[in-house]
């Protein structure tokens, strides 16, 4: 089902958007824009020359949103708010920085009741699978994750608690104080204007990186997290921006989190095979065993997306990754040349 939003027009309801100087929020400041939105507030507590994409004529604020006064500041006039800000990275950090993961329940705690105060129209939350119980992703050979499985709980630790006490806030914020609140949980996503080095980067931006390095470098191998088994399934940046649309814009899915994430499962493996036939090279591969590596396994069931929305996210693993890959290449490239590129430290 499209959201209204969706088709280009113009429009100059005030959007604001939380995280915007990150990966997916940086793209969905893009999308709106892009369909005629004229009045966006981007808001991130990195200093503006860090910011991944900078969407000309939209206000960009650098604010800390674990401060309560400065969520009131930012959703002042507000129609909706999509919070996407969040501490957080691939396994090597959420695994390493359960402490930091943990303090983005003040992000969401102060930035929900702010939209409330401010009577916004509605709220988006971006939760993740990581909020699913763990227990039942020991196989590489996994069973889809639908949306009852997040509970009895056993999220991961610090990242995944933080993502469902979150989704919490907004089930209540709508069933007591009637804000209307979306809450999807993102499976993997990827793609152009991601991190993809400096530690917070997730595997098939790294892999990536690894195989273009290798060549460049003439290395030979190529190290892998984990042994390799290990299945997940990678949603493309596209899917992703107009699936938070659709979601936020479906009077059925208010206060209900629902999967956004793609079904095609794969090993890491086939993931470095893609990469691998992308970059036109074969690597001899070692193994780290003892990387951060994640659960066993992990897919996303698609059925409650599809009964709703009659969607799902669809871009082809290997189509998406041929896009995200040449970004990565030119931004290889720009650093090597001495020029400004994405980055993110730990
Ligand atoms: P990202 O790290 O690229 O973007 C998050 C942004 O939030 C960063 O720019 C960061 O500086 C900002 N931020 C952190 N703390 C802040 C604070 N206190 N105040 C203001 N800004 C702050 O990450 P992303 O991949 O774009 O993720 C966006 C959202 O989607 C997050 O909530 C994340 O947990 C969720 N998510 C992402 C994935 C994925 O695969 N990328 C998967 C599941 C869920």
């Amino acid at each position: 089902m499209p959201s209204p939003h969706e088709t280009p027009g113009r429009s100059d309801e005030l959007l604001v958007i939380a995280g915007g100087g990150g990966f997916i929020a940086g793209s969905l400041v893009r999308y709106f824009h892009d369909r005629g939105f004229t009045r966006i507030r981007a808001v991130d507590k990195k200093p503006l020359p860090d910011w991944y994409q900078v969407t000309p004529g939209v206000e960009n604020l650098c604010l800390d949103l674990t401060n309560e006064e400065y969520c009131r500041r930012v959703c002042e006039g507000a129609t909706e708010v999509y919070n996407l800000a969040a501490d957080m990275g691939g396994m090597g950090f959420i695994e390493r920085f359960r402490v930091q993961c943990l303090r983005s329940v003040l992000i969401n705690t102060h930035m929900i009741e702010a939209a409330w105060r401010a009577g916004v129209r509605r709220y988006f939350y971006s939760s993740s699978a990581c909020a699913y119980n763990t227990t039942l992703q020991q196989d590489p050979q996994v069973r889809a994750l639908k949306e009852s499985d997040a509970y009895p709980a056993m999220a991961e630790r610090g990242y995944g608690w933080e993502k469902l006490v979150s989704e919490m806030f907004c089930q209540e914020y709508w069933a007591e104080r009637g804000l209307p609140t979306a809450i999807a949980r993102f499976h993997n996503v990827y793609g152009p204007h991601g991190t993809w080095d400096g530690g917070r980067e997730k595997a098939p931006a790294a892999i990536c990186r690894k195989v273009i390095e290798a060549k460049d470098q003439g290395i030979d191998g190529i190290e892998i997290w984990g042994d390799g088994s290990q299945t997940r399934s990678f949603m493309y940046i596209d899917d992703c921006t107009l699936g938070i649309d659709r979601i936020m814009h479906c009077d059925r899915l208010i206060a209900t989190p629902v999967n956004l994430g793609s079904s095609e499962l794969v090993s890491i493996n086939t993931l470095v095979d893609y990469i691998e036939q992308i970059g036109g090279v074969k690597l001899r591969r070692t193994y780290d065993l003892g990387a951060p590596k994640g659960v066993a396994g992990r897919n996303s069931d698609n059925t409650f997306i599809q009964q709703v929305l009659g969607w799902e996210p669809r871009t082809p693993l290997r189509d998406g990754l041929a896009k995200t890959y040449a970004w990565i290449q030119s931004q290889y490239e720009d650093r090597k040349a001495g020029k400004r590129t994405v980055r993110d430290t730990i």
